[in-house]
């Protein structure tokens, strides 16, 4: 059942937890997360980010987001993430996306704000939700480290961010950074707790894969309703292709891709099974 971002964030408040939101930029993935939810029977996201655009165009893997959404047993929202361009966003709405971010945290204050604005006044024409984002991650979506390093966000500025745009869901930047760890991350959990109480928003943590169980949980409790959930799920589909390469001859591919949904499901499993609880 497809449903939209803001649902998906009442089902978190209501039962004090919080939503995964993967990115499935392939078949493989969506069959391993939707598959997953099912099985545990929780509400799911499912993200297309626009830099994948060049491993799966939104023109072709929305469609099929939007379909195995609607077929699902369990409430779908599918998301658009890290969006950079506005008419690229205006795409996924056209395309009945009913969650987008957009992402301006790299420019400065005024013009994130003007954006925003824009972006959350074509969500609404197309009755779709939005998540923005302010201050910088230390490593964007694609691996790249930033110029300036993390920017913590400020959460007086975040209160003016949610009150100048009227988003719906807010990332803000408090420790967390996209990819693998190289090390064990060190999360701002007071600055999260005083954005809170600050805004009136659902919280978003990206770079969500790869935390401790237990800052997971501290999270959600310091206000987090959404957890980005991507490159160590992504990590384990690797590891399955090659525990089978290494086990056998294999000469179909589709016995590749179903060995990575296996293990990307698994994985899948084991966080939506934190994320449930707190
Ligand atoms: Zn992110």
């Amino acid at each position: 059942m497809l449903i939209g971002l803001n649902e998906a964030m009442e089902y978190a408040e209501k039962h004090d937890c919080a939503i995964g939101a993967f990115n499935t930029p392939n078949l493989e993935c969506i069959m391993a997360v939707v598959g997953t939810a099912e099985k545990l029977g929780v509400p799911v996201i499912i993200s297309h980010a626009e830099l994948h655009e060049s491993v799966s165009p939104l023109a072709v893997i929305g469609p099929v987001m939007l379909l195995m959404a609607e077929r699902a047993k369990v409430p779908v929202c599918v998301h658009l993430d890290h969006c950079e361009h506005l008419p690229y966003l205006q795409s996924a709405l056209d395309l009945g996306f009913t969650g987008v971010m957009y992402d301006g945290s790299m420019l400065p204050y005024e013009e994130n704000t003007a954006n925003t604005k824009e972006a959350v006044a074509m969500a609404g024409k197309a009755h779709a939700d939005i998540e923005a984002e302010i201050g910088t991650l230390a490593v964007r979506e694609d691996g790249e480290i930033t110029g300036q390093g993390p920017v913590y966000t400020e959460p007086l500025l975040a209160r003016q961010f949610v009150g100048d745009t009227g988003i719906d869901l807010l990332a803000p930047s408090f420790g967390t950074a996209h990819g693998i760890y190289k090390a064990q991350p060190q999360l701002d959990f007071e600055r999260l707790s005083q954005i809170r109480d600050l805004v009136d928003v659902p919280l978003v943590m990206h770079g969500g894969s790869g935390c401790s169980e237990e800052d997971y949980h501290r999270a959600i409790r310091s206000g987090v309703r959404k957890i980005n959930y991507y490159s160590y799920m992504s990590r384990e589909g690797v590891y399955g292709v090659k525990q089978l390469l290494n086990r056998q001859e294999v000469t179909f591919f589709h016995d590749l891709a179903a060995a990575a949904v296996r293990s990307m499901a698994a994985d899948a499993e084991h966080a939506m099974r934190i994320f449930s609880v707190h």
